[in-house]
């Protein structure tokens, strides 16, 4: 739990580093934090190390513990890399997801993923400016269509029914956070729905236009899913702030990725109302997996959103100094992993942005 943001505070950090790349890209966001730790000693993170997910499973037949489940309660946030390998399942098949259950355990209702375009190149669209893509897909985390996650499926069923979760209270304060969040950018909310087709969404947009009556400040719009993708593509300078339901906002945040040059670009904080889990939006990657090469990026944008969230003026300066240090590296094009087409690993990139940190510092 965020225990307030008094400047000097100390503050816990449960770090789950996961599965696949998961810990390549961890260690790379934890060797920022360090080094900004170094430079301000006002700034106290102090790490715990939590062992999560399908390499957990393998050895003690659960991916989340309950110890694993105290720690992320007791500490003052939690980072996380990814969790999950594909030949690691459920003796019913199904995938290992302790990411989810992280997410229902805590109500991490509010699931923030920032898009934002650092240089031109890395977007696939023609003549769009780095900057341009500056916006915020709001994902609802605890409901939706992922509501009927849990139910068994009778093997050779007929029929399989997912049902569709909208309910009032997780709707109004998905709305609240949006609008709030909004009130502190360029002040637009757009809901993502599916109200011509389905009366869960129909439901979904009563209660955003109740909310928005409450917000006379920011100006709203509503757009079907399926154009939602289409003005994506068309116009993703024109968007603030995004919320939808859990499914669609999944499928949309990795079309968004993809935006800004794809999964390794992409953070994200799940935040409820006692906890918060800052990931990257990309899975463990087993394509490329020990090979040293995963894009750092996300992730330690992610660490950014979490100083930014602990709050204290040490630790907001710091999350500032991260995206500063980032934007600097990724202004010259050349500077890449190999999935953005570069050839750096994942040390190389680190250690870049470890420069452009201290290069900051001395004021070069
Ligand atoms: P999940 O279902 O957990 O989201 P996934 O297998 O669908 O996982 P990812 O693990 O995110 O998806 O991988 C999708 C693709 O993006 C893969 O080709 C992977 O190599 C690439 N990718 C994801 N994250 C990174 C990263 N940080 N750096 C480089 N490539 C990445």
């Amino acid at each position: 739990m965020n225990q307030g943001s008094v400047d000097g505070a100390k503050y816990e950090i449960a770090v789950l580093a996961g599965d696949g790349i998961g810990p390549e890209v961890m260690d790379a966001a934890i060797q920022v934090l360090q080094a900004l730790q170094t430079q301000d000693p006002r700034l106290s993170l102090q790490f715990r190390y939590v062992s999560v997910g399908a390499e957990e499973y393998l050895k003690s037949g659960n991916p989340l513990p309950e110890g694993a489940l105290r720690a992320c309660a007791e500490a003052d946030a939690i980072l996380l890399g990814a969790m999950g390998l594909p030949h690691v399942r459920w003796p019913n098949g199904r995938e290992l997801t302790p990411q989810i259950d992280l997410r229902e355990h805590f109500q991490l209702f509010r699931g923030e993923r920032p898009v934002y375009l650092y240089h031109d190149a890395d977007c696939p669209l023609k003549n769009v400016q780095a900057g341009a893509i500056d916006f915020v897909v709001l994902r609802e985390s605890t409901e939706g269509l992922f509501a009927s996650r849990h139910q068994t499926v009778v093997p050779d069923s007929e029929v399989v029914d997912d049902l569709l979760r909208v309910s009032r209270a997780g709707s109004e304060r998905l709305f609240h956070a949006a609008f709030e969040l909004a009130g502190k950018r360029r002040k637009h909310v757009t809901l993502v729905d599916k109200a011509n087709v389905l009366p869960s969404m129909v439901r979904f947009r009563q209660i955003f236009d109740e909310v928005a009556q409450q917000y006379p400040n920011i100006g709203t719009d509503r757009v079907y899913v399926d154009a939602a993708a289409l003005f994506l593509v068309r116009r993703p300078q024109s968007f603030d702030v995004l919320v939808t339901e859990n499914m669609f906002g999944d499928i949309l945040s990795d079309l968004a990725a993809a935006l800004v040059g794809g999964m390794g670009m992409a953070p994200s904080a799940d935040i409820g109302p006692e906890v918060a889990v800052f990931q990257p939006c990309h899975g463990t990657a087993p394509d490329i997996a020990g090979r040293g090469i995963a894009n750092p990026v996300a992730m330690i944008l992610s660490a950014a959103m979490m100083l930014e969230w602990l709050g204290s003026a040490s630790c907001v300066q710091a999350a500032e100094r991260i995206r500063q240090a980032i934007a600097r590296v990724l202004s010259d094009a050349s500077l890449r992993t190999p999935d953005l087409g570069g050839s750096l690993t994942t040390q190389n990139m680190t250690d870049r942005i470890l420069e452009a940190l201290f290069a900051s510092e001395s004021g070069q």
